[in-house]
């Protein structure tokens, strides 16, 4: 049995310094009623808790840590960075470098701006698209997460043509009034919508694998038909790469689905562990931030040289072999699960796009919100309970999805499905 005294201990002196004891809500791993664990040290594909409990990690702190924890290129390249200075407000060469990088990896990526997270990314790119088409509505996909701007924090309601309502307490009505929502994978919902706002939306912001409703692909012509409508009305197409975003291929998902959009938001992977957003798109479109344009974005710490460097080592080594080795142990997973699946006549659904796994407790297929809200929440919290028991660290919820890393093995990936075996096992009895 896990030990989890010190974790414990260190989260009751924490619910009195920060709210709820954390920096960020889906720590408190709440949903899956386990006391939160405090993470001491990271490896490879494998982390060490304060108790000394050990584990396999598939979070890989949401997804950024892709070369896995501690890989000695990224530590070298932080470290050498911080000794020549932490931060000068400054351009500085590891800007050009990293923006070099991205800009040839990331198909539609002429231009790139770095900024300090995935939130001020699609935050700045809304903005940019305001600013260029001189129109106010966005339109987002119900079960998407895209930060916590006002603007996007739009409660996920069902229905074709929902305007947005404010999802927290202190988001004013009038800031989400012009953000609409459409159900994902529903392409005619879509059409729908700029039928009726035609001329009115400014751009539509999607998920191209939508990650936090757990892991739901595009259903085939989805990308195709969000790229055409768009098109069509002047409309730009935003796509939210922060977490497919040199995850999913080695060209983005835009790559591996071969649909360009007008300007796309980065984050997570391309800090290597260190904070970092980025957007970019078209020369044309880009060329409207200040200063050589009009629409203001700003950051005192933004292209910082320790999460550019960060960033830079991690893409450099991030080779065509590297989505090999995750097609190869993502494909050996999803089969396992499958198997499991079958074998304990427990309806599980699986859905992957390169080394992003979700898995949903029922029977399928999942495709959108609602289907994804219809798994077992109830058997996820205890099947969560017992992995983490036997050593495999899952995202404390049913809506995210699960990460591999160049450092996870085929023996890891063994593992994890003899642990899966005995905690299905555990369950039914
Ligand atoms: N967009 C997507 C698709 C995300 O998954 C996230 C975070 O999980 C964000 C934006 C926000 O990024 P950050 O947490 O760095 O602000």
């Amino acid at each position: 049995m896990r030990k989890t005294e010190l974790s414990e201990k260190a989260f009751k002196e924490a619910v009195n310094l920060m709210p709820g004891g954390v920096n960020s809500p889906v720590r408190a791993f709440k949903s899956v009623d386990v006391p939160p664990i405090f993470m001491k040290k990271g490896q490879g594909s494998h982390i060490v808790d304060i108790d000394g409990n050990e584990y396999i990690d598939y979070v890989l702190s949401w997804g950024p840590l892709i070369l896995g924890h501690a890989e000695p290129r990224v530590v070298e390249a932080i470290q050498q960075a911080a000794v020549s200075g932490t931060s000068f407000g400054t351009p500085t060469l590891m800007e050009n470098k990293l923006a070099e990088l991205v800009i040839e990896r990331v198909p539609s990526i002429e231009m790139v701006r770095f900024v300090n997270s995935g939130t001020e990314a699609t935050m700045s790119a809304l903005r940019l698209a305001r600013g260029y088409t001189k129109r106010d509505k966005i339109l987002k996909l119900e079960g998407s997460y895209h930060g916590h701007d006002d603007a996007l924090l739009v409660k996920v309601g069902s229905g074709v043509a929902t305007l947005g309502l404010p999802d927290s307490p202190g988001v004013p009505k009038k800031t989400t009034e012009n953000t609409l929502v459409a159900p994902y994978n529903d392409l005619n919902a879509v059409i729908e919508i700029f039928n009726q706002y035609a001329g009115e939306i400014a751009a539509v912001i999607v998920e191209p694998v939508a990650g936090n409703m757990g892991v739901i692909p595009p259903v085939k012509g989805f990308l195709e038909g969000l790229r055409a409508v768009t098109q069509q009305d002047g409309a730009l197409l935003i796509f939210d790469e922060v977490m497919s975003g040199f995850r999913v291929g080695y060209h983005s998902a835009q790559g591996y689905y071969n649909v360009i959009p007008d300007l796309t938001c980065l984050g997570k992977v391309i800090g290597g562990g260190v904070p970092v957003g980025a957007y970019g798109g078209k020369r044309e479109i880009m060329e409207m931030m200040a200063p050589s344009g009009s629409v203001y974005q700003a950051g005192t710490l933004s292209g910082n040289p320790i999460a550019m460097a960060a960033g830079f080592a991690t893409l450099s080594n991030l080779t065509k072999e590297a989505y090999l080795h995750f097609e190869s142990l993502g494909d050996t997973l999803e089969k396992g699960i499958r198997s499991l699946s079958k074998s304990h006549n427990i309806p599980i659904t699986v859905n992957r796009a390169g080394s992003m796994i979700g898995m949903f407790f029922n029977e399928g297929p999942v495709t959108n919100y609602q289907q994804s809200k219809a798994s077992d929440t109830v058997f996820f919290s205890n099947y969560y309970r017992e992995m983490a028991n036997r050593g495999i660290f899952l995202p404390p919820s049913q809506f995210e999805g699960i990460f591999l890393s160049t450092a996870h093995s085929l023996a890891d990936i063994e593992q994890t499905l003899d642990a899966m075996e005995s905690s299905f096992q555990a369950l039914k009895n």
